[in-house]
């Protein structure tokens, strides 16, 4: 539950998002579109691993998950990515889905996400309506599949 700034639209907050392994390989996500938080947003609710209200407490959340994961190579992309410009773009790039998407030292697959939510369009995005709030969704359906 969020409460409305002034303006009375939901203020930004981030929604946290985790698979690992199977869940991974499992995902009802076209792989291309693993990483797209538009999606992510239209999932159950109970996807959610933690909402927060500021990039600080997202900042450290993707922190200790990446710590918990260690990766095989720290060189990987999408690690490495993560480790440099999540702080960056949690203050900077505000609209944009922060992610990680590594083979940790086990080789299994880690899936991290902080979508940003509301959801603002990006100029010239070519959605027209941004996915509402999942945690103001009362209905989310079971898993798929
Ligand atoms: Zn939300």
């Amino acid at each position: 539950m969020h409460t409305a700034d002034r303006t009375g639209e939901a203020a930004l907050h981030w929604h946290a998002y985790a698979k690992t392994g199977d869940e991974v390989y499992s995902l009802p996500l076209p792989y291309g579109s693993h990483l797209d938080g538009d999606l992510w947003l239209q999932m159950p609710r109970d996807w959610i691993a933690a909402t927060f209200d500021d990039e600080d407490a997202a900042d450290q959340w993707l922190k200790e998950q990446l710590a918990l994961y260690p990766p095989g190579n720290i060189a990987e992309q999408g690690y490495a990515n993560a480790t440099l410009y999540t702080r960056w773009q949690l203050t900077r790039e505000r609209h944009k889905t922060v992610w990680a998407d590594y083979r940790d030292r086990h080789g299994r697959e880690v899936v991290r996400l902080l979508v940003p939510c509301p959801r603002p369009s990006a100029p010239g995005a070519s959605r027209k309506t941004p996915p509402e709030c999942p945690e103001t969704r009362r209905s989310a359906g079971p898993l798929p599949g």
